[in-house]
């Protein structure tokens, strides 16, 4: 799956996040901020390159320890390694960029960097060192998505939201794949 750069996020209208310390439920919702994709590499497109600071690296991995995002949509695996040794990711990231928008990247950005030598731009890298992982709901519900990381709140408001409330055990135990 190939995205340049700060294109326009539109693989799918809906963000589904699920709660990573209940695992219960997920919230889908459709977003009223304009997600910009980042990171979405694919052998034989042509990405940039260079050194990305190690902090942004180990920040952008604790961002990905507390929020789960899109997991729903199943593993992605890296095509530019060879196969049978490519990692999997599953899910996206999100990360507020300002007022009105957010970047949109895949589980596996982190990967594209340390392994690929892959460089975000440096608005991406910004943000990412700007989020407030002290902040517990920018962090992890990027529906609360403040200006960065202070808490402004921008994003979905309660009545765009649509909640579908979802419990994980339900699923298990109604799901056709578990007759
Ligand atoms: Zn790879």
């Amino acid at each position: 799956m190939f995205y340049e750069d700060l294109s326009e996020y539109d693989y799918r209208d809906e963000d589904a996040f699920t709660d990573r310390e209940s695992g219960f439920y997920a919230l889908w919702y459709r977003p009223a901020y304009t997600r910009l994709n980042i990171g979405w590499l694919e052998a034989g497109k042509p990405y940039s390159t260079g050194t990305v600071p190690t902090v942004v690296v180990e920040k952008l991995k604790a961002v990905q320890e507390v929020q789960w995002m899109n997991v729903c949509l199943g593993v992605h695996e890296c095509d530019l390694c060879p196969a049978g040794e490519a990692p999997e990711g599953n899910g996206e990231v999100r990360i507020p960029g300002g007022p009105g928008f957010a970047y949109a990247a895949p589980f596996l950005i982190t990967h594209y960097v340390t392994a690929h030598g892959y460089r975000p731009p440096q608005a991406f890298m910004d943000a990412v060192l700007a989020v407030d992982l002290g902040v517990r709901t920018v962090a992890r519900r990027p529906f609360s998505l403040g200006s960065g990381g202070r808490g402004t709140h921008v994003g979905v408001e309660a009545s765009e939201a649509h909640v579908r409330s979802q419990s994980r055990i339900e699923a298990t135990v109604t799901g056709p794949w578990k007759t």
